[in-house]
């Protein structure tokens, strides 16, 4: 009796989720994937994993994150574009991959408005300019002048070429007027590492992993890239209160699907994904770097995120050229 009971409730289980996603073509033992395309322990791949979490449990279904770096996240993210539109792989794009890339990167292997589906915005993370210890500036005053004292002499780390790090800091150094060395790793927690040991002097990035490496005074933020303070780092200023209000700059997180998933499936995802969105532990983890969530209602659907992704590929396409 005991066995049966376990077998109607498990089955009573899986007929709801074929129900609640619509389609039958993905089953709940079959685990989804979400490519991250950096490496492990970044910004993206934190946001992964706390969205992936939230989800799984939104979905009954196990979400494994999968970490493939590489070529500025292209590898990671045409490998999401090839995948089988079956609801089994979906990727973290954000305003690097699925907005500045095409415009910064001549034969970008995607495009990020013709391969994908929309299934939802996660969150905004603010940009952080974070720079070695060392580094004789206290103020952002101090690391213009010193930037433009010595261009090319000074280097940045990023993810490559029209990922988040790398247009953030072309931003900067262009309001700046000051060119410096640009050194691509295969996501921001190398770049971190390698700035922890001195050998980079900085980076612009999502405040993601940025925060905890500031409050242990690793490294120093001398600018949020926002409008205002953040209540994660309340010490630093923004970029307009340092005098370079054109240092503005606010990261996003997505997820996408391959072209011609099923809408059924993408509109179980994306209500998994904000049903996750308003769990208190998601919510906590993501304030605690300041990431904003899209307000409840038209922000977090997928059309919207659909116009959101073909206005910042034209606004970066103007700012880029
Ligand atoms: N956020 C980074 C970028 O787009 C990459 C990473 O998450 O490692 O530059």
């Amino acid at each position: 009796v005991e066995g049966n009971l376990l077998t109607r409730r498990a089955f009573t289980a899986s007929v709801a989720t074929f129900a609640a996603i619509g389609s039958p073509a993905i089953a709940q033992s079959t685990p989804i994937t979400l490519i991250v395309p950096f490496a492990a322990g970044g910004p993206t791949d934190v946001i992964a994993r706390i969205a992936a979490e939230g989800m799984a449990r939104a979905l009954g279904q196990r979400v494994v994150v999968e970490n493939v770096a590489g070529a500025g996240g292209a590898t990671g993210v045409l490998r999401a574009a090839r995948s089988a539109p079956d609801g089994r792989t979906l990727v973290l794009g954000n305003l690097g991959t699925h907005g500045a890339a095409p415009s910064a990167t001549p034969n970008l292997p995607y495009d990020p408005q013709t391969d994908f589906e929309p299934v939802g915005l996660i969150a905004s993370t603010p940009i952080v300019l974070v720079i070695r210890e060392k580094l004789p500036a206290s103020n952002l005053g101090e690391f213009v002048a010193l930037m433009r004292s010595m261009p090319g002499a000074f280097s940045f780390g990023h993810a490559g070429q029209g990922v988040t790090s790398h247009t953030a800091a072309v931003l900067l150094l262009s309001v700046m007027g000051a060119m410096q060395t640009g050194v691509p790793y295969r996501g921001t927690a190398p770049a971190l590492n390698d700035m922890l040991a001195g050998v980079l002097d900085f980076i612009c990035d999502q405040s993601v992993i940025m925060v905890e490496q500031v409050k242990s005074g690793k490294v120093r933020a001398l600018a949020v890239a926002s409008n205002t303070r953040l209540a994660s780092l309340p010490e630093v200023p923004t970029a307009a209160e340092g005098g370079l209000p054109e240092f503005s700059i606010t990261a996003w997180n997505a997820i996408f699907a391959p072209k011609g998933t099923d809408p059924a499936i993408l509109s179980a995802y994306n209500k998994a994904l904000g049903t996750a969105l308003e769990g208190p532990e998601l919510r906590q983890r993501l304030a605690a770097f300041d990431a904003e969530i899209p307000a409840d209602g038209d922000a977090r659907t997928g059309e919207s995120l659909r116009r959101h992704v073909a206005s910042e590929v034209e606004r970066w396409r103007m700012i880029i050229r």
